[in-house]
């Protein structure tokens, strides 16, 4: 009977494994059909706002990740060029206490790691590496996909948490295709005790007109995570490449010597080239929907593309109990509830990604404004992001 088929999942990234986990939560199975051969623990950083751990704590696997995660006690803004100290936005226990969760930073791949072994030990939820999803057909109660290699498996409905790229978002609106936004980000993941001036129990932020770079401490503190995003022409399609260390160093070259002399220390980065996509008009038809990037890729600026990942699987999985015997009905819902907020973060990720690059004199007002106005005040202006609730929509 259809309605016993699993959930296809395309893509076993922080969406399709949380995802997996959502809906064993709900009593669904599922088969999440991940490309790769293998889950990778590579990656660098990611912050997680209140907003995702909150997720974390409903979806069971907080407690896991918690001794991995640093808990930074504010973003420090720093003026690059001389490295001054403009603004410290609290974090830590003042966050903590106005949305009643914590926000954490983390190694990408200790969270996909305790995302992984949740929904591996669910006899729920089957896990599919080396399956690239390429084609789908969907009639009135089933979906079918088929891989790259040919092989065609059948479920009551399929997600495409595939990503930026997703193959399955090419299926349901060809037109939609990411556009290069003429910026990169170079990552890496370094020593703490090699990590001089950036070893702090907090957000670094150091903002200038071509490039900011920000940094924070992972793996319980043992490392820190770095990301230079810059104005570069330099694109891929590839979700991992090296970066030309010589590049990098000619983009941090006007930052103040003390970040200098840590990231030029660093002996091998790996680069992303950042897309946007305009917001998706619509999400699903009948049994297939998107979630995550696929359904809403994200500029870096907010540090919120994983966590927006998160809450969509959350209200995945509720909006299939509210409208249990009708798939199609769910996935309407679930568009309805999260496109208008994915759409606002989306756009509030390009504003503060303007602001970070502004060029004299504007950078001067925004310095101006973040040296005068407390830092509650400025962090108090994203209560709608991090204060998000499930259902809130
Ligand atoms: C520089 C940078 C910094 C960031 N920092 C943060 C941050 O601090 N906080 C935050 O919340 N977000 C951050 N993000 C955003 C975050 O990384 C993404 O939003 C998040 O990874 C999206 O998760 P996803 O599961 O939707 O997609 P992905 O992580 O891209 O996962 C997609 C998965 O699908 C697989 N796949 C692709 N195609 C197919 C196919 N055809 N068939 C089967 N499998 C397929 C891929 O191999 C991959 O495993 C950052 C992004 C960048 C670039």
């Amino acid at each position: 009977m259809p309605a016993t088929r699993p959930i296809l999942i395309a893509g076993g990234g922080i969406g399709g494994l949380a995802l997996a986990l959502a809906l064993t939560k709900v009593g669904r199975a599922c088969v999440v059909l991940e490309r790769r051969e293998r889950f990778a623990t590579e990656g660098a950083g990611i912050q997680i706002g209140p907003n995702g751990v909150r997720v974390l704590q409903q979806l069971g696997i907080a407690d896991a990740l918690r001794p991995l995660v640093g808990v930074p006690e504010s973003i420090d803004v720093h003026e690059g060029s001389s490295g001054r100290l403009l603004a410290r936005l609290p974090l830590g226990p003042w966050i903590a206490h106005r949305h009643g969760a914590p926000y954490w930073v983390a190694h990408r791949g200790d969270l996909h790691g305790v995302l992984l072994a949740a929904v591996a030990a669910d006899v729920r939820v089957s896990i599919r590496a080396g399956f690239e999803v390429s084609s789908l057909t969907q009639t009135a109660d089933e979906v079918r996909v088929t891989s790259s290699a040919g092989e065609t498996l059948i479920g009551s409905a399929l997600v495409g948490a595939d990503g930026l790229w997703s193959n399955v978002r090419a299926k349901l609106m060809p037109s939609a295709v990411p556009q290069f936004v003429g910026a990169t980000a170079t990552r890496a993941v370094i020593a703490a005790d090699e990590a001089g001036r950036l070893n702090m129990p907090a957000v670094g932020l150091w903002l200038s007109r071509h490039a900011h770079v920000v940094h924070y401490p992972v793996r319980g503190g043992a490392q820190v995570a770095v990301v230079v995003i810059a104005v570069e022409d330099w694109r891929a399609t590839d979700w991992d490449t090296e970066a030309d260390r010589n590049v990098l160093l000619a983009q941090i070259s006007g930052f103040d010597a003390s970040l200098i002399k840590v990231l030029a220390r660093v002996p091998a980065w790996r680069k992303w080239s950042l897309q946007r996509l305009a917001s998706l008009p619509r999400w699903s038809n009948d049994r297939v929907a998107l979630l995550g990037d696929a359904a809403h890729p994200m500029l870096p600026y907010l540090a919120q593309g994983g966590v927006l990942a998160l809450e969509d699987a959350l209200v995945f999985s509720q909006c299939l109990v509210v409208h249990a015997a009708d798939e199609p009905s769910a996935f309407q819902a679930y568009e309805t509830q999260r496109l208008r907020r994915a759409t606002r973060v989306q756009a509030m990720s390009r504003r503060n990604g303007r602001i970070y690059h502004l060029a004299p004199p504007l950078s001067w007002a925004r310095d101006a404004i973040l040296r005068w106005v407390p830092g509650a005040w400025l962090m108090s202006g994203y209560d709608w992001l991090y204060g998000w609730q499930p259902g809130a929509e």
